[in-house]
């Protein structure tokens, strides 16, 4: 659930028209080593190069998705800020019971234990929600469709996660937190249980700001968040840009990261996949690397104009 996306692109046909007369150019990110998907080294995100190039495609100039600097959609309404402060609450309400029910019991240990279980979990899970959507369905999928496509977008502009506003990034968790948490709050006070549950869901619902600090350059990071990507408490930069290289098929997990190098050595995702291929008939997206919708595309830096 980490990932949850939160919004497609359509963008108006101003937007359309704007763009066509912007030049821009298209870049590659890549690594100055070789990467693939094991034994690879996890290089720091300073040795990104980006290599600009002129985009001599007219159909990514004029692609009616692509979304602009000032693009209305990044910015957050008064409903996804009512969906992030209701997702919130019922974690808040979940916290609440199990530090209530371990203060009258006196049993902290247990609680505290459920809370790391529910954090490790929490990782494990945005790895494979992520994995999914990544992979499976399309626009038309039923529930899933948005997240999927907006998740498609991702990859194509990673860098519109950085400029989308709080709650517009974290909205779509924060409703799925909500409509699973509150249930859970009203049914059952038990400390351990709601220790697990508040760790766990709050993850899921951050994970999306995890996953926009993880793009986010160091020198515009709090100190806390680098210090907290650097202990691998929360998803580093240097893991995150590896899923955004070809073969675009690993580092899926964006709490905290520490589920990947374990699913991506184990090949896990690989497995899955040649399951539900031989079983289905379906391909995953990631098997049709290096040629897929997949290829980033950046705007143009400012200084950097084409004529
Ligand atoms: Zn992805
Ligand atoms: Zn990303």
């Amino acid at each position: 659930m980490s990932i949850l996306a939160q919004h497609k692109y359509p963008l108006s046909f101003r937007h359309h028209v704007h763009r066509c007369h912007r030049p821009f150019i298209r870049t590659r990110v890549c690594c100055l080593a070789a990467t693939t998907n094991t034994a690879k080294p996890r290089l720091n995100s300073d040795q990104l190069v980006m290599e600009p190039r002129l985009d001599p495609s007219p159909t990514s100039v004029t692609d009616p998705n692509r979304p602009v600097l000032h693009d209305p959609t990044l910015k957050s309404t008064w409903s996804h800020r009512a969906w992030v402060a209701s997702g919130c609450t019922t974690v808040l309400i979940s916290l609440a019971k199990a530090a209530t029910g371990a203060a009258e019991s006196h049993l902290w240990l247990e609680p505290i234990l459920a809370g790391w279980v529910g954090y490790i979990l929490a990782d494990l899970g945005s790895g494979v929600y992520h994995w999914g959507i990544d992979n499976y369905g399309g626009a038309s999928t039923p529930f899933f469709g948005a997240q999927i496509e907006a998740f498609q977008g991702h990859h194509k502009w990673p860098w519109t996660i950085t400029r989308r506003q709080f709650a517009n990034n974290l909205h779509a968790l924060a409703r799925a937190v909500t409509f699973t948490v509150l249930p859970l709050d009203l049914a059952f006070n038990d400390p351990v249980f709601h220790g697990f549950v508040w760790v766990c869901s709050g993850c899921i619902m951050f994970s999306q700001q995890f996953h926009a600090w993880a793009h986010t350059t160091k020198s515009k990071l709090p100190p806390l968040v680098v210090t907290l990507q650097d202990a691998g408490l929360l998803v580093s930069r240097s893991q995150h840009a590896d899923h955004h290289r070809p073969p675009y098929n690993n580092n899926y997990c964006i709490v905290s990261g520490v589920w990947n190098e374990f699913l991506d050595r184990q090949k896990v995702f690989g497995v899955l996949e040649m399951m539900l291929f031989f079983k289905l008939g379906v391909r995953p997206r990631s098997w049709s690397e290096p040629n897929s919708e997949w290829t980033e595309e950046n705007e143009i830096p400012p200084k950097i104009t084409a004529h």
